[in-house]
């Protein structure tokens, strides 16, 4: 079974590829892609996001990225998909989770959402805060990968 893993990656975190990697183990399939939200103005553009998330799943079999544009239901429609991964790493994940859910799930009967429980070493860590500290000039090697980190850098010129 294909099962897609949507998100921001802005920038993608070992937390992100820790739950690619588990997953890989459970699907024949995990398909990241990477959604454009303009209204959350992120730090890397779309494209940015989607190089740096195909250079951090390289090393992971069964797993490809894809980007997409609008809404999530509309690309998974568009693509034929029906069952979606989410992370779950606190009690307020679950309470958006379950929102976001009966939503896209009104407008597309058929969805599927899986969730997995954050890998206790990761389950702290968010893309928001990091963007926060890397503007100051830190890139933490237990949030990112080295690559991500030197990609932070060249962006926020710290
Ligand atoms: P979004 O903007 O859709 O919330 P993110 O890129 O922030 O996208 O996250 C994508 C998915 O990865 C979400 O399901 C999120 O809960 C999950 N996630 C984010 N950080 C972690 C982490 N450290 N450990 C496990 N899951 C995570």
């Amino acid at each position: 079974m294909k099962i897609v893993y949507p998100g921001t990656f802005d920038p993608i975190t070992l937390g992100h590829v820790d739950i690619v990697g588990r997953a890989a183990r459970l699907f024949d399939e995990v398909v990241v892609a990477v959604g454009d939200n303009p209204a959350k103005t992120p730090l890397f553009n779309q494209a940015e996001r989607a190089e740096m998330v195909e250079e951090e799943l390289a090393a992971i079999a069964k797993t490809s990225v894809e980007t997409f544009d609008g809404l999530l239901v509309d690309y998974l429609k568009k693509r034929g998909f029906d069952l979606v991964l989410r992370g779950l790493r606190t009690p307020t994940d679950l309470e958006y989770e379950q929102q976001m859910f009966a939503t896209n799930r009104a407008v597309m009967p058929s969805l599927e959402v899986v969730f997995m429980a954050a890998s206790p070493e990761f389950a702290f860590y968010n893309s928001r805060l990091l963007r926060e500290i890397a503007s100051c000039g830190y890139a933490p090697r237990q949030i990112v990968s080295p690559l991500v980190a030197a990609r932070l850098k060249a962006k926020t010129g710290k």
